[in-house]
């Protein structure tokens, strides 16, 4: 049946897109909000809840990598952070290189402001658990997309990883399998920034997925 809407209706994609758009300004406007306290910017506030997921820290070049800065303004954050008492800088592994970690105040005020997008989580659970594992599986399909026209940093997405086996068990509940910890698992658990992530040789298991 034909509606006068398909005529009157801007496409869907922009209208998905005005949605985002929106959410995002209040994402970042809540940010402003959640670091001003401790005179943190946004993209310092990202880079302290970087060095909070990283076990034993993140080099420079890493840091600018995931924020998907320069590496001059990653190192003016850095030093900022540093000279607040945030984060801690130690020779790295390379030479001349430097690691970065957080100082026990850096981590206080990581877990502080790590909890400013709680707002959204709590939207989000507004949703039953298809709408969420739906909404996770589009993220997923979105965030790579911008990762393969380089419009978003490299992340650590299960769907391009090494380990990701797709749909190779018969059970529906858990059709995925994770050749690193041997388990299998389904959509709702996907990750878009695991710490064993090791990046795929080519798009295969993601177009299997797909
Ligand atoms: S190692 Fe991590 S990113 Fe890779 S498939 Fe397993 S859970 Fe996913």
């Amino acid at each position: 049946m034909t509606t006068i809407f398909e005529t009157i209706s801007e496409p869907i994609a922009r209208r998905a897109t005005a949605g985002l758009v929106r959410i995002g300004h209040v994402l970042r406007s809540r940010a402003w909000k959640g670091a001003t306290p401790e005179g943190v910017t946004p993209t310092q506030g990202h880079a302290l809840g970087l060095l909070r997921e990283a076990e034993g820290g993140l080099s420079l070049g890493a840091i600018a990598a995931l924020l998907g800065v320069s590496a001059p303004t990653a190192s003016d954050a850095m030093s900022t952070l540093a000279s607040k008492g945030l984060v801690d800088k130690a020779p790295g592994d390379r030479p001349r290189s430097i690691n970065l970690s957080l100082t026990p105040q850096g981590e206080a005020l990581a877990e502080r402001t790590g909890a400013w997008p709680d707002f959204l989580t709590d939207a989000v659970e507004t949703l039953n658990d298809a709408e969420q594992a739906a909404l996770l599986r589009g993220l997923v399909k979105l965030i790579r997309a911008m990762q393969v026209k380089g419009d978003i940093p490299l992340q650590k997405l299960c769907v391009t990883c090494r380990y990701f086996r797709p749909n190779v068990h018969p059970e529906p509940e858990a059709p995925h399998h994770c050749a690193l910890v041997d388990a299998p698992f389904a959509d709702r658990h996907l990750r878009l920034a695991c710490g064993e992530h090791q990046q795929a040789d080519d798009d295969s298991f993601y177009e299997q997925w797909r």
